[in-house]
């Protein structure tokens, strides 16, 4: 990513190899092109503010569609378990060198698939240093397989005593924090950390004192839908004070972190002893996962496969080298204080006109809205913007009365439209817009009579105006510009 005349012209050039691979894709299975095709279509059209969704580079997009899919390479760069991985050790270290120092890390592991897949890297690794290390040493064994199968179960049991802390789910955390529907909280004893009652702001002493009591082996930081930065300097004294291991989630914030909006105590690089990610949220790279570690734990990283995954995605990791690329451009870093500012823009806007956010604003990429100031649930809120041409998705807030599937908030998210060059003007505009949608959608009852949290009704006239006014704003604001298909 460089200037905008230079990455037109870019997308201009892959025009017709676009073109032609879906004419190619299409003499095989129609269906599949025209989707691709569609998919397009939409992401043109409407108002995307998911905040865990970006669009990558055409030169990112492009370099997955390669052969390199067709070669597998379990094991690390150099002690592969098939023969003939010269190439893909070239882009494994290319894109770790990338993201060393993209991020200022000791260790880089690229191979996770997903942001989940880094996180369980992540735990297993942070088991296998804190845990089966110094029992086998004790043990008197190298490796499990010099057990005895006594000791064997010992061992395992032994891994799933222990406890993390992580963030609760309608604070913001993530699944992968310890919820118990998910692996994290069915492998550990979990207990989570919420958020103050008033400031809805994460109370430190609090969860000091939480920590102090359960003592976990792990604390995890980072979230999913907390609209705030992170002192990681303070999680680090927690983490500290009660011998856990600091893990870090960045997968949502790892754009402002590469882009050097978070830096000193708010960049958890320094501070923590291993950081998961994801490459495809505001850090705008291909679907993937990626995993920093301090050399200390780099060795247990590296055990990602055979622990938890298979053969690397060779394609995905030399699209992760490309986007690493280009966040260590300067340019990523004006990109990543516009993500900033503009959701800054944005919950003024909202709040101006009556919303109320969760903590009062945001410091971050993401806002999330108190839907019941509408008297909405996040699921009628959410209906009633899709239906605008506003993508969004329906999310907890803390303590929600609705629960995780109905919800009380829509989490909005600034990523994508800045890369689509949306800047403060545009973003008050979309913040008008939400406004409008919410106050003229009216709560519908349910079919047994009492208040609906699914049905909803919006007045007349406000979808298609919505729709006609995002048009001009998309307009003015072309995704991929210069592609044309
Ligand atoms: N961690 C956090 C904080 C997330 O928000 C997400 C996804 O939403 C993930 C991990 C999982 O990422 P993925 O969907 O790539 O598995």
């Amino acid at each position: 990513m460089t200037d905008a005349s230079s990455v037109e012209a870019v997308n201009a050039q892959a025009s017709a190899a676009y073109q032609q691979i879906l004419e190619i894709v299409g003499g095989v299975e129609p269906r599949i092109a025209e989707a691709t095709r569609q998919e397009l279509a939409d992401q043109r059209s409407s108002l995307k503010l998911i905040a865990s969704e970006n669009y990558a580079s055409l030169p990112t997009l492009l370099t997955m569609g390669t052969w390199l899919s067709d070669k597998y390479a379990e094991g690390t760069v150099g002690h592969r378990f098939y023969a003939g991985c010269q190439n893909i050790d070239s882009v494994e270290s290319i894109a770790a060198e990338h993201a060393r120092e993209l991020f200022g890390a000791e260790y880089a592991y690229v191979q996770p698939h997903s942001g989940i897949d880094a996180n369980l890297v992540a735990y297993w690794a942070i088991l296998n240093k804190r845990i089966e290390s110094p029992e086998l040493e004790r043990l008197g064994a190298k490796t499990v397989n010099d057990l005895s199968e006594a000791d064997w179960e010992t061992l395992r049991r032994t891994f799933s005593e222990q406890r993390v802390m992580g963030m609760s789910l309608d604070a913001g955390g993530h699944l992968t924090h310890g919820f118990r529907h998910n692996i994290s909280g069915k492998m550990f004893h979990q207990r989570s950390y919420g958020t103050d009652p008033e400031s809805q702001l994460i109370d430190y002493d609090k969860l000091r004192a939480d920590a102090k009591e359960f003592k976990p082996l792990i604390l995890i930081a980072g979230y999913s839908a907390y609209p705030r930065r992170v002192n990681f300097a303070t999680m680090r004294e927690i983490a500290d004070e009660v011998g856990a291991t600091l893990f870090v989630d960045m997968a949502h914030f790892a754009g402002l972190v590469a882009g050097k909006v978070f830096t000193g105590d708010e960049n958890p690089v320094p501070f923590a002893d291993v950081v998961g990610s994801t490459t495809h949220k505001s850090l705008r790279g291909p679907r993937g996962g990626f995993v920093l570690a301090t050399k200390e734990y780099s060795e247990s990283v590296d055990k990602g496969c055979p622990m938890v995954l298979g053969g690397p995605l060779s394609h995905v990791m030399a699209a992760k080298a490309v986007a690493f690329a280009e966040a260590r451009q300067q340019s990523f870093q004006g990109y990543a204080r516009n993500v900033a500012d503009n959701a800054k823009t944005l919950a003024e806007g909202l709040m101006k006109r009556g919303a109320k956010l969760v903590t009062g604003g945001t410091d971050n990429h993401l806002v999330l809205i108190d839907t019941t100031s509408f008297g909405l649930t996040g699921r009628q809120a959410e209906s009633a913007l899709l239906d605008s041409g506003v993508v969004t998705n329906r999310n907890s807030v803390p303590n929600d009365p609705n629960g995780a599937w109905y919800t009380s908030g829509v989490r909005i998210g600034t990523p994508a439209l800045t890369s689509r060059g949306f800047g403060a003007d545009e973003f008050d505009k979309v913040a008008e817009l939400i406004v409008d949608v919410l106050t003229n959608t009216t709560a519908m009852t349910a079919s047994n009579g009492q208040p609906g949290k699914a049905r909803y009704t919006v007045a007349g006239g406000v979808a298609d105006r919505t729709k006609a006014a995002a048009a001009e704003l998309l307009d003015a604001n072309q995704l991929y510009p210069g592609l044309e298909l």
